[in-house]
């Protein structure tokens, strides 16, 4: 059977980081960074388009619409153009120019909104979901689509089941939409018993409080990309979390650089914030097993950010 790029979507390797050497437990990184698009988004956007395909929501020539930090819209772009729709992303400004300029070559328009909070009307979210309904467009919806969280537990988590044969200790990641965590969360919990389950959010971000505490401490700003949030999205289900690890910019950024520099993975800035949480759950010790955590994106998207060039 000849095989398209939608084929070529999840299956990724899971790499074992030298960064981890002598700490309690060894950690697994899975390069979601390999896929066809660069990111683990492209699972969601191929999961969502034949969902509502298999639902008969979408007729040939439609237009899709997602809220994006960037990735998802390049899964929808690939998606797009193979399954015949045309696609708009709405983008908050502080996502990097070089995400804006891979949409728009690969055919998306793009909208840019102000970086505004969930509640105000100028919110990405907000206006994604303003223009589907003006225009009778087809939003994909990732923060709350079921199907996002879905694909994530039949494909990712039981890709790390295999590939781990089962033995995990812990499965560490940031939240944007919170599918990944959510639905590895939920396959890793019915099938590894004692399996730690830990948010790993940037400092900045409201969603360790409120995995904590149950409330949302006021949000301030931070670079990392694509993590973290003031209000916690509806696919982030608090109950399958059994902890948190906060991590600095400067800690993601460095950690980033260093698996990019030491360990030959080409990756973005949130996979800086995974692996250093990661890397404290592994030194803490008290894990059974392997910690598993995830490569988010891809360097390319980061070309034109200084914590790419930074020392250090
Ligand atoms: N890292 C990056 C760079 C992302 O774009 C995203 C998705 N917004 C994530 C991590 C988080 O993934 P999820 O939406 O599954 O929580």
């Amino acid at each position: 059977m000849r095989k398209t790029a939608l084929d070529c979507i999840g299956d990724t390797p899971l790499v074992a980081l030298a960064l981890a050497r002598g700490l309690g437990a060894p950690v697994l990184a899975k390069c979601e960074h390999l896929n066809p698009g660069g990111s683990i988004k492209d699972r969601i956007a191929k999961a969502i388009v034949l969902d509502a395909e298999e639902r008969g929501l979408l007729r040939p020539g439609m237009t899709l619409i997602e809220a994006t930090a960037g990735n998802t819209g390049v899964g929808l772009a690939i998606v797009a153009a193979l399954r015949g729709y045309r696609l708009v992303c709405v983008m908050p400004e502080k996502m990097s120019v070089d995400k804006r300029r891979s949409l728009t070559a690969l055919g998306a328009r793009v909208v840019i909104t102000p970086n505004a909070p969930p509640s105000s009307a100028d919110n990405f979210q907000q206006v994604a979901r303003r223009l589907a309904q003006e225009n009778g467009w087809y939003l994909t919806d990732q923060f709350k689509n079921p199907a996002n969280v879905a694909v994530h537990e039949r494909s990712t988590g039981r890709e790390i089941l295999e590939q781990t044969g089962g033995r995990v200790g812990a499965f560490v990641v940031g939240a944007g939409t919170g599918g990944t965590l959510s639905g590895v969360g939920r396959c890793l919990r019915a099938s590894v018993p004692g399996v730690k389950i830990i948010l790993a959010d940037p400092v900045g971000s409201s969603l360790a409080d409120w995995v904590e505490h149950g409330s949302l401490c006021p949000s301030a700003a931070y670079a990392v990309e694509g993590i973290g949030s003031s209000e916690p999205p509806a696919n982030l289900h608090r109950d399958v979390i059994d902890g948190v690890e906060r991590i600095s910019d400067e800690e993601s950024f460095s950690t980033a650089r260093r698996l990019i520099r030491e360990e030959g993975l080409l990756v973005g800035g949130s996979a800086g914030t995974n692996v250093a949480a990661a890397l404290r759950v592994a030194a803490r010790g008290d894990v059974a097993g392997p910690v598993v955590t995830i490569l988010p994106d891809a360097w390319d998207r980061y070309r034109s950010c200084a914590w790419m060039l930074a020392e250090g």
